[in-house]
């Protein structure tokens, strides 16, 4: 499978780029992690959106969610216009879906996303872990036919769970919200450090860090993981590709 950065910036996207948001490709098969600010826009670089297959919204902070609805119109006029033939399957988690104000229930489908349950989109398969956070949120796990695997964590606390979760994943795309002098400084997100201590842990066949602050200098970072993990760290960028 191949991963797409489309969006790497906490909170509001700088200029020109996005929010959290990450295109899965296997074959045919085109999903979107999170749909953040700005992400609809760039996400039309890498794939037509009558091509997009599934939506996964990790939680519903705005930084996440808040192309969606948008989203949902381009379901709605490339349905009216006969370029897409069917609903767009939209996966929430946390959220009563009847609250979210999506409208057209005949272009899309919003589904609840249920931790016990695997959920497989052609020879995708994939998995949910809940994180730390200020609001209920879970990590993805998205798993190929070959074996391969992806996590992305979205926004976490350091937890076990995201450990355990992580593990082994052949890419480690993990939240770096802080640099490691703000450590404690805000429940619900990582610093750099702890994303390393998490990769050493998990031991992935490669760490991402994402979710980037909009101040200090974002190479910081990348020094402050790779100071705990000693495999590859890499920082994302808008229109990063990873084949996995
Ligand atoms: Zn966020
Ligand atoms: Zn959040």
């Amino acid at each position: 499978m191949e991963l797409t950065v489309i969006g790497c910036w906490g909170a509001y996207p700088a200029p020109n780029e996005a929010t959290s948001g990450y295109l899965i490709k296997r074959g045919e098969l085109s999903i979107l992690l999170d749909c953040g600010s700005g992400v609809l826009s760039r996400l039309q670089n890498e794939v037509p959106l009558e091509q997009l297959d599934a939506v996964f919204i990790t939680h519903t902070h705005a930084d996440h969610i808040a192309d969606a609805l948008t989203l949902e119109f381009a379901a709605l006029v490339l349905m009216q216009t006969g370029k897409r033939s069917k609903p767009l399957d939209v996966y929430v988690y946390g959220e009563d879906p009847d609250k979210l104000g999506f409208q057209f229930p005949e272009c899309v489908r919003v589904h609840p996303i249920d931790l016990r349950q695997k959920v497989q989109i052609g020879e995708l398969t994939m998995e949910f872990s809940e994180n730390v956070h200020e609001v209920p949120c879970c990590a993805v796990k998205v798993t190929a036919a070959d074996g391969k695997s992806l996590v992305y964590s979205s926004d976490t606390g350091y937890c076990d769970s995201i450990v355990e979760f992580s593990r082994q994943a052949d890419v480690l795309v993990l939240e770096s919200s802080f640099y490691d002098w703000q450590k404690g400084a805000m429940r619900g997100h990582l610093t750099a450090g702890e994303a390393g201590e998490i990769a050493a842990l998990a031991k992935p066949g490669q760490l991402v860090l994402t979710h980037f602050p909009h101040y200090g200098d974002l190479r910081q970072l990348e020094a402050e993981a790779s100071s705990r993990f000693d495999g590859q760290t890499r920082l994302a960028f808008g229109g990063m590709k990873l084949n996995i």
